[in-house]
């Protein structure tokens, strides 16, 4: 038996990094995944790889600044296996800048994908979460959605933080509906998001000072955490941190 039986889930950056793993995991579970992403043809291969395992998955093409994307990508879910019970807001951009040098349209592009993204999908995702008598929304964050960073990444963190006072207020706005909603804080995670940071020696060793652990996550790491959120396992949380992160904000 699968701790995910009978879910249906919609991942979006789900070709590659984190969200391609709990694809991969969220079906080995029992899931019915829907996978969306601009990455088309990763996306594709993710869904095919998953089908060709026996378990059920498909791709849309979802950009997460676009209503009219989002409601394309719910109505997938709900015609290809009948519902949607489990959002994953998982696509996110990062860039590192200081605060000086960062544009107004970097400013309103990270917004857009990091911010405006998980409102849209959640707003999607609501009416057909009530109609299957419940779900589970899970907010990807990060530890600079918790603590501010020296690392130039001050758009970042206020995309993150947003991230998690928006989980909450959807939290307590729909738990009567049986719609839970939490948030997940990962720390340095090697997905291609931090590949340049990983390889360039100088941020590493900076970044290790703030890691008890010493060492970076890995996507499994966080999907763990993300299925439980996703599963019935976790029935009574809503509103709440998940901090997958090593130790970081421990001290
Ligand atoms: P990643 O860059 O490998 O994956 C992000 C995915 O989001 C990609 O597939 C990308 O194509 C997709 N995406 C970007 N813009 C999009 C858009 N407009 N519409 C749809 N999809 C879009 O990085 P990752 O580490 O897998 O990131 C997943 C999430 O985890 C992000 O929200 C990120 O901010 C968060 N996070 C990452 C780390 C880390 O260290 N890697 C740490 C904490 C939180």
């Amino acid at each position: 038996m699968g701790r995910l039986d009978g879910k249906v889930a919609l991942i979006s950056g789900g070709a590659r990094g984190q969200g391609a793993v709990e694809g991969r995991m969220f079906s080995r579970e029992g899931a019915a995944v829907v996978l969306g992403d601009v990455l088309d043809d990763e996306g594709k291969k993710v869904a095919l790889e998953i089908t060709a395992n026996g378990g059920k998955a498909t791709y849309v093409h979802l950009n997460v600044t676009s209503e009219a994307d989002w409601r394309a990508a719910v109505a997938t879910a709900v015609q290809a296996y009948g519902k949607l019970t489990v959002l994953v807001n998982n696509a996110g951009i990062l860039f590192r800048k200081p605060i000086e040098e960062t544009s107004e349209a970097d400013w309103d592009r990270i917004m857009a994908v990091n911010v405006k993204g998980v409102f849209l999908g959640t707003k999607a995702a609501l009416p057909a979460m009530r109609q299957a008598g419940g779900g589970s929304i899970i907010n990807i964050s990060s530890v600079a959605g918790l603590v501010g960073s020296p690392q130039n990444t001050a758009a970042y963190t206020a995309t993150k933080g947003a991230v998690r006072l928006f989980t909450k207020s959807t939290a307590i706005q729909h738990a009567k509906e049986n719609i839970r909603c939490n948030s997940v804080h990962p720390g340095p995670i090697a997905t291609d998001m931090i590949k340049d940071s990983l390889e360039n020696k100088t941020q590493w060793e900076q970044r290790l000072r703030r890691l008890p652990m010493g060492r970076v996550g890995t996507p499994e790491e966080v999907a763990y955490g993300v299925i439980y959120l996703a599963s019935d396992e976790s029935s009574y949380m809503t509103g709440s941190e998940l901090v997958i992160d090593g130790g970081t904000t421990a001290e």
